[in-house]
């Protein structure tokens, strides 16, 4: 989203390649294995975004390496399993707001993956 409240949220060229490899490494290959949709709720945010959705100060959705998501079917085992055991990613928690809305966070650094995961999520 470019605006929402009227925050600028453009990406560089840089963090506008974040996100393709972020698709062409981690979302892609998620929506092949499920053959279904995929809702990203956040992807790339600027430091005002960021900090108005209050996300973590070293968030790489600031460098567009990260996004958000609610896959159709809401499988998210699968697709942690399946992320975490087949693809290489820098983070893929499954994250649950005050509220229990649950989604997944990715995220693809080219070059500099560490495999995050929370391994002891409960679904
Ligand atoms: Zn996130």
């Amino acid at each position: 989203m470019r605006k929402k409240n009227n925050i600028e949220n453009i990406p560089s060229l840089a963090q506008s390649d974040n996100i393709l490899n972020l698709i062409f490494y981690v979302l892609q290959p998620i929506r092949n294995k499920i053959n279904k949709k995929i809702i990203v709720t956040s992807g790339f945010r600027s430091p005002k975004v960021n900090f108005f959705c209050g996300g973590a100060i070293n968030s790489n959705h600031l460098s567009g390496c990260a996004a958000d998501i609610i896959p159709d079917g809401r499988n998210f085992r699968e697709i942690y399993d399946y992320v975490v055991n087949n693809l290489d990613y820098d983070e893929c928690f499954i994250e649950t707001n005050s509220k229990g809305i649950k989604w997944l966070h990715v995220a693809y650094r080219k070059n500099n993956n560490r495999k995050k995961h929370n391994s002891n999520y409960t679904v």
